[in-house]
């Protein structure tokens, strides 16, 4: 097993990961909020967080993750609102498509997915926790945390206080505080909002309680490592820390890890701009999901990412490169006889270098560049007819091992995934409603259809005696 250092967010400074069970860590990662499809900084973000899992898992680490679903808050609210739905059947779709988002770009599964709206009572124990130390006030129906009281507050942030004017009572537009400073632990319920009940009236939970609820019911009241994207830093997680801390009086989390945000052409990512994609958009446009997970990788997660099309290409231009490395080795010849295999060697020092780099503050470019020059020595082998019995092998297992991280270079198994999307008789029962949608002049919703088959890389063609379809 090999211990990792990270830039630990808290403390600015990098520090070696310290684990409450040795050999083991539990981490929270912010999941998304349901109220829209994600957007592919989102993505960068939950890629991230899937590169670090693996990786700790390569470097001989057992891994025991959480996402959590926001599933209810203003958003969400207002969305279900005007679509004069449920909350659950307004999120359920976005809960969908954002299981289906991970797995277009190989993410692997987190152990638990709690939802917030699931937890509600964890969250009221945890309220009343605090409001009986006196972190907690009920002022009109909401709860509101007690900023005053929290003497390290902006430890995690550099959140300096003192800047905010103190103690002054401030009506928002919304609530009555004590304090502007203070923050929501408890909302309560206007007319017409989903509430549940608690003892300080019917209201609902606020965004930052949902995580410290959940994190340690799933992982315990200290665990080893929380991420999200650099917005979560303040006020999200420094009010996790409070909220947490000041209930339980330890430790909340040791290690604090932030991505970087994911831009599109040097700027931010806007509606307006149009510069705005989620996954499918990329689809719908013919980019290749493996190139994108690959272009996420070889930047650093603490540098921002800048999306562009042609940094897409190259990402394909380097798999590409990745790929004919292989496709030469299945047929390159190996000699019977025992010289010393030179790729013995090369094979060893790819996987000590590729987890020194992951070692180092999850260096993915780094780990890449062991991976090219170990590809290099590679080609070298095949060009100088210089391989031995069993290097095929031994290459093979080393670049299926650096793959348990980088998910990127098993062409096939995306080949795979992407025509796995549907089932044939799925494909089947769509090609029945596009013909009833034509059948009744609903040609949007025939054209939405034959979209979504082409997008799973399914062709139709319409005969005479019906429509037929095969697999690109
Ligand atoms: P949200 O659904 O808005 O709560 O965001 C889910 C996750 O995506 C959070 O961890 C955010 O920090 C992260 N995130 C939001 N915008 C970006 C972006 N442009 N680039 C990278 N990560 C982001
Ligand atoms: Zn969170």
């Amino acid at each position: 097993m090999q211990t990792p250092v990270f830039s630990n967010t808290l403390g600015r400074r990098p520090s070696q990961l310290e684990t409450v069970v040795p050999g083991e860590v539990r981490m929270y990662t912010c999941g998304p909020t349901v109220y829209d499809t994600s957007h592919i900084g989102n993505m960068r973000t939950f890629l991230f967080e899937d590169v670090l899992r693996r990786g700790l898992q390569f470097l001989g680490w057992q891994v025991e993750q959480v996402m959590n679903l926001t599933d209810v808050d203003d958003k969400t609210i207002q969305g279900a609102a005007s679509a004069g739905v449920s909350l659950s059947e307004f999120t359920r779709p976005f809960i969908e498509a954002f299981f289906q988002d991970l797995d277009r770009l190989h993410i692997q599964r987190a152990e638990h997915y709690p939802r917030a709206t699931e937890h509600i009572e964890e969250m009221l124990e945890l309220i009343g926790r605090l409001v009986e130390k006196g972190f907690a006030y009920e002022s009109d129906g909401s709860v509101f945390f007690r900023i005053a009281q929290d003497e390290d507050y902006g430890k995690l942030s550099g959140f300096d206080l003192s800047q905010v004017r103190q103690g002054e009572r401030v009506a928002s537009d919304d609530y009555d505080k004590e304090d502007v400073r203070d923050f929501v632990l408890w909302k309560g319920a206007k007319e017409g909002e989903p509430a549940w009940d608690s003892p300080w009236g019917p209201g609902r939970p606020g965004w930052h309680l949902e995580c410290s609820a959940m994190g340690m019911k799933y992982l315990g009241e200290s665990f080893d490592i929380h991420c999200g994207g650099v917005d979560n830093i303040f006020p999200h997680h420094e009010n996790e820390i409070a909220q947490s801390e000041s209930a339980t009086g330890k430790p909340f989390v040791r290690t604090w890890i932030h991505a970087e945000h994911l831009i599109v052409d040097g700027e931010k990512m806007s509606k307006s701009l149009g510069n705005f994609y989620t996954l499918q958009d990329l689809i719908d446009q013919g980019a290749d999901l493996r190139a994108l997970r690959y272009q996420m990788l070889s930047v650093h997660y603490r540098k921002k990412l800048n999306f562009t099309f042609e940094g897409l290409a190259d990402a394909g231009a380097a798999l590409k490169r990745l790929d004919e490395m292989r496709f030469r080795l299945l047929y390159a010849n190996e000699s019977e006889a025992g010289a010393d295999s030179i790729l013995v060697p090369a094979c060893d020092r790819l996987l000590k270098e590729f987890g020194d780099a992951l070692a180092n503050d999850l260096n993915t470019s780094e780990a890449l560049a062991a991976l090219f020059g170990f590809v290099r020595e590679v080609n070298q082998g095949i060009d100088g007819e210089r391989l031995v019995a069993g290097d095929r092998q031994r290459v093979l297992e080393s670049l299926d091992r650096v793959d348990e991280v980088l998910g990127v270079l098993d062409a096939d198994a995306w080949r795979e995934a992407e025509s796995d999307g549907l089932s044939d008789a799925e494909i089947d029962q769509l090609l029945v409603d596009r013909r009833e949608a034509r059948e009744a002049r609903d040609f949007v919703r025939a054209d939405e259809i034959r979209d979504q088959l082409t997008s799973q890389g399914i062709v139709l063609e319409d005969t005479p005696t019906g429509t037929r379809w095969k697999r690109q």
